[in-house]
């Protein structure tokens, strides 16, 4: 899969570092780094995080591809 955080919009909350520590992470106060080609297992944890992020600068480029099946969309109602 496929993410891109738009940096300019990141204010730095850090609840995606939060809720998935294997994609996201905070380097320093207030700067992120990510992995852009995040792995297909990751999906769950980036949609949550993407969802949760306060200024929606998380976005997912392949949210309607039909690979994405088997994940558990329970509580993610928000994603678009
Ligand atoms: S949750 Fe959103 S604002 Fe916070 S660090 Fe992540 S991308 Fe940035």
């Amino acid at each position: 899969m496929r993410l891109v955080v738009d940096l300019n919009r990141c204010q730095g909350y850090a609840q995606c570092a939060f809720l998935a520590p294997d994609v996201f992470a905070m380097h320093g106060e207030e700067s992120l780094l990510y992995n852009p080609h995040a792995d297909e297992t990751q999906r769950e944890q980036v949609l949550r995080a993407a969802t949760a992020c306060p200024v929606q600068a998380i976005l997912v480029d392949d949210l309607g591809d039909a690979s994405g099946e088997g994940v558990g969309r329970e509580g993610l109602s928000g994603v678009r």
